[in-house]
């Protein structure tokens, strides 16, 4: 168990010598005056959730301490009321980076106005998404920023315990998170009387066996409970009865990564990124038939076309750029001349896409668009939990029609029966699985129609 005053001396003896090694061994460079990673691809990059990301021995809670680490934790526990916590997250306005955009800061406060004898603050690491790996790669590299993240939010709404619920596929994050968990613990960083505050609050993890479905809050909650996850009705909203019935916080990977960099740097530095209705940042899986793919962390609001070009170099093998599927299974397909559009929550929103959790797939001249929305499309009839009718059944009816007209036996009446169906689902699915289902395919249909005629009136 570690006082301020020890949290104190491993920053100033560690922190140098961390960052004469990092410097020494070409890993990092100085940039205004911040070290950073180094290398172009990180140049155009702001990196806020990643911030420690390949610069931290994840397995040493050491590191961590030296760039800052648990410095918002001590600074909240000794100084802050738990509605001061709320309220600078409420200013921050930094909204959920797990897909649906929700302000954190009224999230907490939710479950902060409700007395019960017991509540939750769970982290939501069951990353599901076709080619995203944003959490994993917070989980595997910079574990002990989530669990500062919670600490904070479990003060604001008053949890005494926590549940990160990760997926099982994700064995490294797995192991780092357990490895952090029992440093933090040692180090007297979660547990009994945090830092000597009062404060109370423990973390276990569960772990996720591949079911896309738990992602969704009220599933989620069902599986860490021992039954087969499925989500429920909403209202009563999962911060009036969650967990076992109880007020529950559930927040994703990146949005708790950034919650203690908010609280040192402020909430006025934290609008400066970004938009003014999506400030901060946001961490992409650039994927597909791009250049340099990987994980890209920009301020909310660049453009497109800059981040595939810029940062990933373009496509690959001198190959047109066709269009930009984002938000993953759940997202849009957004063609070129949308490529300027900015990447925040209502651009995207506007041209029928979303952020979603982050996943970016790039896609050349050659791709087939209608076989793009038919492989999302599969995905979600696999992984509907099949509990509502309009999911279940209305899903496969639409891969039956897609089917239809890629094996070249479609009619274009065909067409307006996809688009009412897909439409017909959006409106009565009871999950966002099945109310997003359909967005591939209607993107599509509204910006590359003609590949769909093209294989009904040609027959392919
Ligand atoms: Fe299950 Fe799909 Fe209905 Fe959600 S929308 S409850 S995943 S059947």
């Amino acid at each position: 168990m570690i006082n301020r005053e020890e949290l104190h001396r491993i920053r100033e003896s560690h922190k140098p010598e961390l960052e004469a090694k990092l410097l020494a061994n070409g890993t990092a460079e100085m940039r205004d005056g911040r070290l950073v990673l180094a290398g172009d691809y990180y140049k155009k990059q702001t990196r806020v959730a990643l911030k420690n990301s390949g610069l931290i021995d994840p397995k040493n809670i050491d590191d961590y301490i030296a760039f800052d680490g648990y410095r918002a934790l001590e600074q909240v526990l000794s100084e802050k009321t738990q509605k001061d916590v709320i309220d600078l997250m409420t200013e921050a306005n930094l909204r959920g980076r797990g897909g649906a955009g929700f302000p954190t800061g009224r999230k907490w406060n939710e479950a902060y106005g409700i007395q019960a004898n017991q509540k939750y603050f769970l982290c939501n690491a069951d990353e599901g998404d076709p080619g995203a790996y944003m959490d994993r790669n917070i989980l595997e590299n910079d574990p002990h920023a989530v669990i500062e993240g919670m600490a904070i939010g479990a003060y604001a709404v008053g949890a005494s315990q926590g549940y990160i619920y990760v997926r099982a596929e994700y064995p490294v994050a797995v192991k780092m998170l357990r490895i952090a968990i029992e440093q933090a613990r040692e180090y007297g960083l979660l547990g009994k009387n945090i830092l000597g505050s009062g404060f109370d609050f423990d973390l276990d993890l569960r772990l996720g066996s591949g079911a896309f479905v738990c992602g969704e809050g009220t599933a989620l909650m069902e599986s860490i409970q021992g039954n087969r996850g499925m989500p429920r009705m909403k209202p009563p909203r999962t911060s009036h009865k969650g967990l076992w019935q109880k007020p529950t916080i559930l927040n994703n990977v990146e949005t708790l990564a950034c919650v203690p960099i908010i609280f040192q740097k402020g909430a006025e530095w934290f609008r400066s990124i970004g938009t003014e209705k999506s400030p901060g940042t946001k961490v992409f899986a650039l994927v597909g038939k791009v250049e340099n793919a990987g994980l890209v962390e920009v301020p909310m609001g660049m453009p497109l076309n800059e981040i595939v070009n810029d940062i990933g170099g373009g496509v690959t093998n001198g190959k047109a750029l066709k269009a930009v599927q984002t938000g993953g299974p759940s997202g849009g397909c957004i063609p070129l001349d949308l490529m300027d559009t900015p990447v925040d929550f209502e651009s995207l929103a506007k041209i029928g896409s979303i952020v979603g959790s982050g996943g970016m797939v790039v896609m050349d001249e050659d791709t087939c668009m209608v076989d793009i929305s038919r492989f999302f499309l599969e995905f979600t009839v696999d992984e509907s939990c099949g509990k509502c009718t309009p999911c279940r059944l209305g899903t496969r009816r639409m891969m039956e029609l897609l089917d239809k007209i890629t094996e070249g036996k479609g009619t274009l009446d065909d067409l307006d029966d996809l688009e009412q169906l897909a439409k017909d689902i959006q409106k009565s699915s009871l999950c966002a699985l099945g109310q997003t289902a359909p967005n591939p395919v209607l993107s599509t249909l509204k910006y590359f129609r003609s590949e769909y005629e093209d294989h009904i009136l040609n027959h392919k």
